[in-house]
């Protein structure tokens, strides 16, 4: 009941926010060259060498309250892009804006893709009506984990790298912001396979949050771009790669703006110790029972403005995009 009083309240307590003055905002489409699409919330997709990479979408975004929640087939169709040619599925954690259209698109868009998150979305994934489990590789297990007590242990272990074609990605122990007062109203883990899909908002539950590290590669195996992605705001260090001895830098960091003031430090602090070349904004705008359509706000009740205002006179150098949903973003030139 908790949940629900206090998502009445988030729902009372500030409408959307308009973006005038929030710039950089794009909405770019038909590009050439290396580019990825945001898709709304967490959803990212890219292709490279022909192979495509999504980050796990969502487009049902149901109205607030959402307490009951089921994947809305026609939003699904009416936004979802092309994605046979999908090999790499990546899912920071199991809640619903992050793992309720999964299942549909894996069976109707992305038939060819193999889904890699943590435990808890693997035992979800397993419902046995939706024939899944063959498709999903539970990541957590191998993840870098960022609590070290030894020097060596910062150093990234070549064993926690999944190479699926020309990309390569690596799970790293992250973290959830709480949603809102400093509480997480969605959390827990499941251990074990569930008979069928939750319905219940609250029952989608979080599991591990995981961040990436994803490697696009030349023929040689060369790193070309370095990816680092977020879908929830984290304290450090979660979320923080380790080194990796080839001396790549981080050329795109995707970053959550959702919940940036429930944790202290984010993005600085990652921004700080990755120093990518372009800061992508995603989970930025209101996607309860929005229109994609239509050009969508800020979320409600959250600073997002302050945040990306100081971000973005803290971290000039940085290129820095919130592009609207279902629009593209060129990635940076590879640096040689
Ligand atoms: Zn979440």
């Amino acid at each position: 009941m908790r949940v629900v009083i206090v998502l009445i309240l988030l729902c009372l307590a500030g409408c959307a926010k308009d973006l005038t003055g929030m710039e950089p905002t794009t909405d770019k489409h038909n590009l050439t060259g290396a580019k990825i699409t945001y898709l709304g919330v967490g959803g990212w997709l890219l292709y490279w060498h022909g192979e495509g990479l999504l980050l796990a979408p969502s487009f049902s975004n149901p109205s607030i309250p959402p307490i009951f929640v089921r994947a809305d087939k026609q939003r699904i169709a009416d936004h979802m892009p092309e994605a046979k040619d999908v090999r790499v599925m990546l899912i920071g954690h199991a809640h619903y804006d992050h793992l309720l259209d999964v299942p549909w698109i894996m069976q109707h868009y992305a038939q060819n893709a193999i889904a890699y998150g943590n435990r808890t979305a693997g035992h979800i994934l397993a419902v046995p009506s939706l024939n899944l489990k063959h498709r999903f590789v539970n990541v957590e297990q191998k993840m870098y984990r960022v609590a070290c007590s030894t020097p060596e242990c910062y150093q990234a272990n070549p064993t926690q790298w999944t190479k699926v074609g020309h990309m390569r990605f690596m799970a790293i122990q992250s973290q959830h912001a709480p949603h809102f007062a400093g509480q997480d109203f969605l959390e827990g883990s499941y251990y074990e396979d569930l008979d069928k899909l939750p319905v219940y908002v609250r029952n989608w539950k979080e599991g591990t949050t995981l961040a990436f590290l994803i490697d696009l590669l030349d023929d040689s195996d060369r790193p070309v771009y370095r990816i680092h992605y977020q879908d929830s705001a984290s304290n450090p260090p979660f979320g923080f790669p380790p080194l990796i001895p080839d001396g790549k830098r981080v050329d795109v960091m995707i970053m959550c703006a959702a919940s940036t003031t429930q944790v202290t430090q984010y993005p600085d602090a990652l921004l700080r110790y990755l120093r990518p070349r372009q800061l992508l904004i995603g989970h930025w705008e209101d996607f309860f029972g929005n229109d994609l359509n239509k050009k969508p706000r800020l979320l409600r009740a959250q600073k997002e403005n302050e945040m990306l205002i100081r971000v973005s006179n803290a971290f000039k150098p940085i290129q820095m995009v919130m592009p609207y949903p279902l629009s593209e973003v060129a990635l940076p030139t590879p640096e040689p």
